[in-house]
């Protein structure tokens, strides 16, 4: 073979969500989120077939596209095929050379032919190229249950041999849904809430509630880079930072303490929800998962909920810690989750906060506090940041 990358990826997506009138929206969201992804690969054509879409590489290193599509939703899955002349002993070439490179295991061959003219039979060729891999290599012939099928499409000009296919990530691409505004702290869990979320295509803004001066840069620093790791999935995410100190030390001053983080988190949510509208999100977005902390009771989360006039989506919230702490290594959000800076809430933490409030309670100990002045302030002096995913070498 003269050249050793592959010349087309061929793009799947998923049956099942594809039905019906959203399919044409489906697909144009899709290539427009894979052209977004390959932006910095000017030589890739992407062309949309029925059930899938074709990648012309045109001499690009397949390499990093496999890895920057196996981070897009909506992909099934993905294979890479060779071109060659559609000659038998052309293609017999090309198999046996791709074949070679792989590790040991069975396989299959199975052709398609879209030109009946062509001298030999699909059956003759499934033969003669199984032969001569078998020849060649030590893998071996399973017809029923192939851990490796040899895929060959013949036509009137060409061939294209495929061995390698890729499992995609499901879901839908992100956009193809309205947009939710996430709660995002510098833990572990919010990020894997986004990240689930945006996997069904909804796409994201992110709210962070920072208390400087007690909280510092560096936890800010965090946040960024956790979005970071987000923006493999959608370019560009927005950030608001709400200063929410002057919020805090209201409710530290005048509310009993037990109460002070269900008081917090009520006006987490009003403030994200203010955001939301503002930018056109339908919903916010938590990490929180039942049971997890004190703050995360039934009862919690419902007095929590009561001041949301929008749906508040907790992708979390049957997840166990170790399942979440799974996704958050795969995602590669772990590592960075752990670094140890502050986060507002550790630094007004209290030691007993109740863990069953009652509404009638909790609004009692809210009319304590007097926000009317600072909500507004607070808002007007909320930061918005652009982020960005960061350049490979930049990578932690
Ligand atoms: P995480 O790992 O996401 O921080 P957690 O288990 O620490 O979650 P809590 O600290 O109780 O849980 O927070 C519950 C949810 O409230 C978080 O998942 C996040 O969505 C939101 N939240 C908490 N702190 C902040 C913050 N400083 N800024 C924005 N959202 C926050
Ligand atoms: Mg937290």
């Amino acid at each position: 073979m003269d050249h050793h990358y592959a010349d087309l990826i061929i793009v799947r997506f998923g049956e099942l969500s594809i039905k019906g009138h959203n399919r044409r929206y489906f697909v144009r969201q899709l290539q427009n989120n894979i052209k977004a992804k390959l932006k910095d690969y000017p030589l890739i054509r992407i062309f949309s077939k029925f059930d899938h879409l074709v990648l012309h590489l045109n001499g690009t290193s397949d390499e990093p596209i496999t890895h920057a599509l196996s981070h897009v939703f909506g992909i099934a899955s993905f294979s890479l095929a060779h071109k060659c002349s559609n000659a038998m002993e052309d293609i017999i070439e090309t198999a046996v050379e791709l074949m070679k490179t792989e590790e040991a295991c069975t396989f299959k061959v199975e052709t398609h032919r879209k030109d009946k003219n062509l001298p030999y039979d699909s059956m003759d060729l499934n033969a003669k190229v199984g032969h001569f891999i078998l020849e060649a290599t030590t893998h071996k012939v399973d017809v029923k249950n192939p851990q490796k099928r040899v895929r060959i499409e013949v036509d009137r000009q060409q061939a294209y041999v495929s061995v390698k296919i890729f499992k995609g990530l499901q879901g839908f691409p992100v956009g193809v849904q309205s947009k939710a505004m996430v709660l995002i702290s510098g833990g572990i869990d919010s990020p894997v809430a986004a990240y689930l979320t945006m996997k069904r295509g909804v796409e994201i803004e992110a709210v962070h509630f920072a208390a400087p001066p007690y909280t510092s840069s560096q936890s800010l620093e965090k946040v960024k880079q956790l979005l970071g790791v987000l923006c493999a999935y959608q370019p560009v995410i927005k950030l608001h930072v709400v200063p929410f100190t002057a919020i805090q030390l209201e409710i530290y001053q005048k509310a009993n303490p037990s109460y002070a983080i269900t008081l917090m988190r009520r006006q987490m949510v009003r403030f994200a929800q203010d955001l939301a509208i503002q930018r056109k999100a339908l919903a916010l977005i938590t990490g929180e998962s039942l049971g997890q902390v004190a703050s995360q009771t039934m009862e919690s989360m419902a007095v929590i909920s009561e001041v949301a006039k929008m749906n508040i989506l907790r992708p979390l919230v049957t997840y166990d810690k170790l399942e979440i702490i799974e996704i958050a290594e795969r995602i590669k959000s772990f590592p960075i989750s752990i670094l140890p800076y502050e986060d507002c809430c550790t630094i007004f933490g209290v030691t007993n906060p109740i863990t069953k409030p009652r509404l009638p309670d909790v609004i009692k100990e809210e009319e304590k506090c007097d926000f009317t002045e600072i909500y507004e302030k607070t808002l007007a002096d909320t930061v918005t940041y652009l982020i960005e995913e960061p350049k490979p070498e930049t990578y932690l």
